[in-house]
């Protein structure tokens, strides 16, 4: 039988040949005798992987050398809490955009460790839209300006890097939900990060790429294992950590260069989102409330005109071979997320059930 294609917004679908390979490997692991998750992160074995991991990132993402690259813990939520720690020092203070759910638990916070000034936000507009970079009031003397390049229950995904006048303060992002999706410049930022869980495999790996240059600027408090320089400074085992993450994150990055690499995957992400939207902009009977220039290419959510249809709607596309579609409980309606592992013929899919119901049920 056919598995279901799987739209679920996080912890999401993992590349079936992902899957194929961790159900063959997982009683034994590279010629070890044993499982990846029984052995030692000091081990060869897993030193081999950890740098095949990180090389592998380097390569796919053109990360320049003076960025380290961290594989850590504490989802990307700690990162909340990790990047003012890190970067605004004692009495330090930051510049936050608030482009909707993330962006805002991102500067709730961040204002327990530094003063936050918003240097944008787009609640007025029902965080329909993201505010002009150029119309940014970031506030001078900030440590940082943080954004979230993608949000995942909104639907609204930045698609350039933004060109703010930030007198010199380094952009810091979150990419949980967009990460490996397309080609990055990542020596536009300061900080890049990531939960492992939407693109690239499981949860328990947060991926923290750093410009070298930013490892001193640490509050004294900062622990240990949140703290950038001594994580660097351990090759992220400062404590133990997720190898089963880092595990699946390594065939993860393997299917991806196989596959061609990230300006393939764009290619591809971008045909799947614009067959969806295509579906859902075809009739009034599917609503996406975003503007069109900054509508992600990973999250589409979308209501039906008649709520009482939301549950017929879930049931007889799970009986399609269609899961994980259920919106945001602070959003309702549905919500199809798009990353590298869902095929376009997946899409494809949906689009037609899309039409299929709305001929049955409208
Ligand atoms: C999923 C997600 C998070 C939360 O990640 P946790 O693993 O729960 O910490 C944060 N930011 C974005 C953009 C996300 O998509």
């Amino acid at each position: 039988m056919e598995r279901p294609v799987n739209f679920s917004a996080g912890p999401a679908a993992v590349p079936e040949p992902v899957l194929h390979r961790i159900r063959e490997e997982l009683g034994d692991w590279d010629g070890t005798g044993a499982s990846v998750v029984e052995q030692s992160h000091r081990g060869a074995p897993f030193l081999d992987l950890a740098a095949r991991l990180e090389e592998r990132l380097r390569r796919l993402l053109g990360i320049p050398r003076d960025y380290r690259v961290l594989l850590l813990q504490g989802g990307a939520q700690m990162q909340f809490a990790a990047v003012p720690l890190n970067l605004a020092g004692e009495g330090g203070s930051a510049s936050y955009v608030d482009t909707g759910s993330w962006s805002s638990r991102a500067i709730d916070e961040a204002r327990r460790f530094c003063r936050v000034r918003v240097a944008a936000s787009s609640e007025e507009d029902k965080y329909r839209s993201i505010p002009s970079p150029e119309k940014w009031k970031v506030a001078p003397g900030s440590a940082y300006v943080h954004f979230v390049a993608n949000e995942t229950i909104g639907g609204v995904e930045f698609h350039e890097v933004p060109a703010p006048d930030a007198g010199g303060a380094p952009l810091v992002a979150d990419f949980s939900s967009n990460i490996l999706s397309r080609p990055l410049e990542v020596g536009r930022f300061g900080v890049v990060y990531a939960g492992a869980q939407k693109n690239m495999g499981v949860s328990g790996l947060t991926v923290v790429i750093v410009d070298e240059a930013l490892l001193d600027r640490a509050h004294p408090l900062t622990p240990t294992v949140v703290r950038y320089a001594d994580q660097a400074r351990a090759d992220s085992m400062a404590n133990t950590p997720c190898t089963f993450a880092w595990y699946v994150a390594a065939l993860v990055l393997e299917w991806i260069e196989a596959e061609g690499g990230l300006a393939i995957m764009a290619a591809r992400n971008d045909r799947k989102a614009a067959r969806l939207y295509k579906a859902v902009d075809a009739t009034d009977f599917y609503q996406n409330p975003i503007a069109p220039a900054c509508r992600s290419r990973m999250n589409v959510p979308f209501l039906l005109a008649e709520k009482g249809l939301d549950e017929a709607f879930l049931d007889e596309a799970r009986e399609a071979g269609l899961i994980g579609l259920k919106g945001h409980r602070s959003v309702g309606g549905m919500r199809a997320s798009l990353y590298n592992a869902i095929p376009e013929s997946g899409v494809e899919r949906l689009a037609a059930f899309l039409s299929d119901f709305e001929r049955r049920r409208g």
